[in-house]
């Protein structure tokens, strides 16, 4: 008959070591607080719940990297069908698809006076102030040309509205 014995113990892989999670997931890209709410300009929008200095970054957007052709034929399946979407261009043949992305910057409206440019950064989108912004405004970011050429009105309500994007 075999005798049971207690096996010898493990060394414990994760021992002395940060755990895996704390390893690998990279900072929160959010540097100030923002809020999601309802926007006059379309939808939901993006509102600042702390002051910004000017050139401060205030986040990021992260999101699924995607050729454009895929990008285009996704925006246009979106317009047909109630989705919104949120992709923006990184490169000629590069977009990211930020529409499943949690970051709150995503909502960032356009406005042709805004207070917020982006910068394409590593595959990433970061935003910063562009002016100073007080807390309870709306984060607003030139779209720059959208896959819509013009055809879809802007209410973004700003002195000097080019009237559509
Ligand atoms: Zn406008």
């Amino acid at each position: 008959m075999p005798t049971l014995r207690p096996l010898p113990a493990e060394p414990d892989p994760n021992a002395d070591q940060a755990s895996p999670a704390a390893k690998g997931q990279a900072a929160d890209p959010q540097k100030f607080a923002v809020e999601v709410k309802p926007s006059a300009i379309d939808g939901q929008g993006v509102f600042a719940l702390q002051a910004v200095a000017a050139r401060r970054k205030i986040g990021e957007i992260r999101g699924e990297s995607v050729s454009t052709a895929e990008a285009f034929k996704r925006a246009k399946a979106a317009d047909k069908s109630t989705g919104r979407v949120f992709m923006i261009a990184v490169s000629n043949a590069r977009s990211v698809d930020a529409t499943a992305s949690a970051d709150p910057l995503r909502f960032a409206n356009h406005s042709c006076v805004p207070n917020m440019v982006f910068k394409v950064q590593q595959g990433r989108v970061a935003f910063y102030a562009l002016r100073d912004i007080a807390v309870g405004e709306e984060l607003t970011v030139a779209y720059g040309p959208t896959h819509h050429a013009g055809r879809l009105a802007c209410r973004c309500g700003a002195p000097g509205c080019a009237g559509s994007l």
